[in-house]
């Protein structure tokens, strides 16, 4: 349930309301916003008659949520969420672009992108050093030695880090490199990892399973808010179906659906979304019209000699091209990129 407090209601007054659904069983999550702070309830709601709270002091209303999903909603945190790490803002007017190759290859490569993604107005350095293959004879990542690499090349060129995590086991060692942990599509619904995940305080990338409706997706994000923490950011990687000339079918309309439904920042990644380089760009554009909050994008110094991914990956110039293009939308739709 949530309880929304009356603009300017005091410390008390909120406490009050605290204390009362805690002493009936609810674990309550707070969300201050600029007019009002919202209390959000998970527990016996159906023992609760929201008047009982809406002629308590300093409530403005009370309701009870039929979304399955109470922290991920729109309704929790009605301004929306902005994610910010450093200076850098993940949810507000400028559009983030993450780059960088699918896996941490080498020194020289990581180096390279940093470099080229950095040039470009990247802020966010993409790198898998632990990959989810199809197949366990495909390259398995650089591991440890890979983070370390990729952690140098970004604080080189003032860049944040982005990495998957594939099991709760990783945890501890990847946020030791990586400022944001990425869980990947086929760990959506990893509910163990995604409860592991939901104890740190670090900020989480979300992406979406290959045959993950929009509310398992926000179910998803649930789990990771529930441990209290707040810090998610969704992602469209394209979910399969019928067709076969893209990798994956990239459902735009999951974007502006999800900020329909929900306050937390979004990314398109047209890489994944098409795998298919030549149409990376139209669906990065697509993407930022539809109100992405950023692009995860895979860009390699030489895509067709990548170790995973090279079909989808972008050459520099094409990065480059891209950001100009995607530059131009930001604008037209009231923001930067
Ligand atoms: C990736 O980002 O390299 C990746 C493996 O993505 P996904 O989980 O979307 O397939
Ligand atoms: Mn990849």
């Amino acid at each position: 349930m949530l309880v929304v407090m009356q603009q300017g209601a005091t410390d008390l007054q909120i406490q009050t309301v605290i204390d009362r659904l805690v002493s009936m069983g609810f674990t309550v999550h707070r969300s201050t916003g600029v007019l009002h702070t919202v209390l959000g309830g998970v527990g016996p709601v159906d023992e609760i008659d929201p008047v009982d709270f809406e002629v308590m002091d300093g409530v403005k209303e009370c309701h009870r949520i039929v979304s399955p999903y109470k922290l991920a909603s729109k309704h929790f945190k009605p301004q929306g969420t902005i994610v910010k790490i450093g200076k850098v803002e993940i949810g507000g007017t400028h559009v983030v672009t993450m780059a960088g190759p699918c896996s941490v290859e080498s020194r020289d490569q990581i180096e390279k992108v940093a470099g080229i993604v950095a040039g470009q107005g990247a802020q966010i350095m993409r790198g898998g050093a632990f990959k989810p293959r199809s197949s366990p004879y495909s390259f398995q990542g650089m591991g440890e030695e890979g983070l370390k690499l990729m952690r140098e090349a970004a604080d080189r060129n003032g860049l944040l880090v982005v990495s998957e995590v594939m099991d709760h086991t990783q945890l501890p060692m990847i946020s030791a490199y990586a400022d944001i942990l990425q869980i990947g599509a086929r760990n959506m619904q990893n509910f163990n990892l995604l409860r592991e995940a939901g104890k740190l305080r670090k900020p989480v990338l979300l992406k979406r399973g290959i045959s993950a409706t929009i509310e398992e997706l926000l179910l998803a994000a649930e789990y990771i808010m529930s441990g209290g923490n707040y810090e998610v950011i969704l992602c469209e990687r394209g979910i399969r179906t019928f067709e076969t000339y893209t990798r994956n079918t990239m459902d735009v309309s999951a974007i502006p659906v999800v900020k329909k439904l929900s306050h937390l920042p979004i990314v398109g990644d047209p890489s994944h979304g098409t795998g298919r380089r030549d149409q990376v760009l139209p669906m990065a554009r697509a993407a930022v019209a539809a109100g992405a909050d950023g692009l995860l994008v895979e860009v390699h110094p030489d895509p067709d000699h990548a170790v995973s991914d090279g079909a989808q990956t972008l050459t520099p110039p094409q990065f480059t091209e891209m950001m100009q293009q995607v530059r131009a939308i930001a604008a037209a739709v009231g923001r930067t990129a």
